[in-house]
């Protein structure tokens, strides 16, 4: 069966999964859904002996239909290598009450890793399936670790930019020094005054002005996107939830076919429409629980159905999570609208004009598989300490949030379904926050010294991603603000 992607705001004709990876954003602004659900390929109890890349390969080729089993195979094969610092590429450990799915096991200790590890294989395929000459240039609106992961991914791959947005002063000094220090010619960062959604935002709009696309063709480039709006991030991502699954059944937690809920600490929600697309193939899901930080504009939506964003952005020790407007609950609104652009383009219109649209009770209750909570710092902080102190096992604060609002969940519903937690980044990638929550007493001068206090504390070796920034040099300077993007864009690929 082919897979073809159709954008969530018109009705233009469908294309097809490398045209849609290629593209990243759907002209019309929409994001592009499949038209129809892909399912697994075989029963899921032979699915359950696969390895990491016989899985995603089994995964990915029911999504991304247009690509030969060379093409594909070959990506996979050059994504999940020695890049990722064990052979089971996403561990899944038993902690406390719940499962922890380890996704920060790549080059940049965060998830993002899992998926663009393989998007600029996946991109550069398609580029040459469609005959495509021009020059890649990724733009990326960053929270942090999207950043960092898209360009260490895209990083010296022939054909390709890589241009980062992050907003100043949003990110941790790690996250910061990972980006400022990244290598590769092909490379530019830039500090973006405002937070995140003034970023995404005006990311959005370069991709939406048809006068820059076409100034940018004229020289040779052309646009796209290593955001989760980009249909080549999430179908990586459905991989790992099937994974944790099988590791389950395989390890005898789980017999095959019994429901597991995801809980998964929530941004832009791409995360988690991973997980309900794997719900959609087949795997057994009882709830999503959508986790929020104090930016819980989700967990408010899911209870009342009214998405509202007007309120006051509030920095956290979760900062990928500290966003208000999340992009891809688009393809979930889409869906819940019985598909129809026209009723999906008109609540996005009212988000950008009005900051808020209100679904319909019909639609609302399309929403019965996911569960929307939300933690507060504290409870954050006191529930990284609480595992730490039961059990030995450091989380990060992303992780945190998701570990509080399954606590959360558990007492409001007793539910005893079998739970994995999304890990979604290394405790050391948010070292100070980390050690504050587990030893409130130390203070350090820098984020290498909280490190340093960590690695005492965890007994986990420090990853190679914070040894190599101990020394790295800065090699990137720039600040922009939003009205200025266009032109930071145009300098650094010299079309001024
Ligand atoms: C990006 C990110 C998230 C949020 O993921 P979404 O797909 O944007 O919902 C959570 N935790 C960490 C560590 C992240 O980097």
């Amino acid at each position: 069966m082919e897979i073809l992607y159709k954008s969530t705001r018109s009705d233009a004709e469908p294309i097809t999964a490398s045209q849609a990876i290629l593209a990243g954003l759907a002209p019309d602004g929409g994001l592009y859904v499949p038209t129809e659900d892909p399912s697994f390929d075989r029963p899921l109890k032979e699915l359950v002996q696969l390895s990491y890349k016989e899985l995603a390969y089994a995964v990915m080729k029911q999504y991304l239909t247009d690509f030969t089993e060379e093409e594909l195979r070959a990506c996979i094969e050059g994504a999940y290598d020695e890049k990722f610092d064990t052979p089971a590429v996403a561990p899944l450990v038993k902690k406390g009450n719940a499962w922890y799915l380890e996704l920060f096991h790549g080059a940049t200790i965060a998830f993002k890793d899992m998926a663009l590890s393989i998007l600029p294989y996946l991109m550069t395929a398609a580029a040459k399936k469609n005959n495509s000459e021009e020059e890649i240039v990724i733009l990326t609106a960053t929270s942090g670790d999207t950043g960092k992961a898209a360009m260490a991914g895209f990083a010296d791959v022939p054909g390709t930019r890589i241009i980062v947005f992050y907003p100043k002063g949003g990110v941790s000094m790690i996250q910061e020094l990972q980006m400022l220090t990244q290598k590769g010619a092909n490379t530019a960062v830039a500090k973006i005054h405002g937070n995140f959604d003034d970023a995404q935002s005006a990311v959005k709009k370069v991709f939406n002005d048809a006068a820059m696309k076409e100034e940018l063709a004229r020289h040779g480039f052309r646009f796209s996107s290593a955001n989760s709006i980009n249909i080549g991030r999430l179908v990586p991502q459905i991989v790992y939830y099937v994974h944790a699954y099988c590791s389950m059944v395989r390890s005898g937690d789980l017999v095959c076919g019994d429901p597991i809920n995801i809980c998964v600490p929530t941004g832009n929600f791409g995360n988690i429409l991973a997980a309900y697309y794997a719900k959609q193939m087949g795997l057994p899901v009882r709830t999503l629980i959508c986790a929020s930080n104090e930016n819980k504009v989700l967990t408010d939506f899911f209870r009342t159905g009214d998405y509202d964003k007007k309120r006051p952005f509030i920095l956290t020790s979760s900062p990928s999570m500290d966003i208000l407007i999340s992009s891809n609950l688009e393809r979930l609104i889409y869906r819940i609208c019985g598909n129809d652009p026209s009723a999906n383009k008109e609540l996005m219109d009212a988000l950008s004009a009005g900051g808020e649209y209100v679904i319909s009770g019909e639609m609302k209750q399309k929403l019965d598989d996911f569960y929307g909570g939300c933690a507060s710092e504290e409870e954050n902080f006191k529930g990284i300490a609480e595992l730490y102190r039961e059990t030995g096992y450091v989380i990060d604060t992303h992780t945190g949030i998701g570990a509080a609002v399954y606590r959360k969940y558990l007492e409001e519903t007793a539910d005893g379904t079998p739970t994995v937690i999304a890990s979604t980044a290394s405790p050391y990638k948010f070292a100070a926050s980390v050690v504050h929550a587990i030893d409130p007493a130390f203070s350090a001068e820098n984020d290498f010294g909280y490190i340093d206090r960590l690695r005492e504390l965890s007994g986990v070796p420090e990853p190679n991603a914070i040894t190599e920034i101990r020394s790295a040099k800065i090699l990137h300077d720039r600040e922009t603000t939003a009205e200025t993007l266009p032109d930071t864009i145009r300098e650094i690929l010299g079309i001024e």
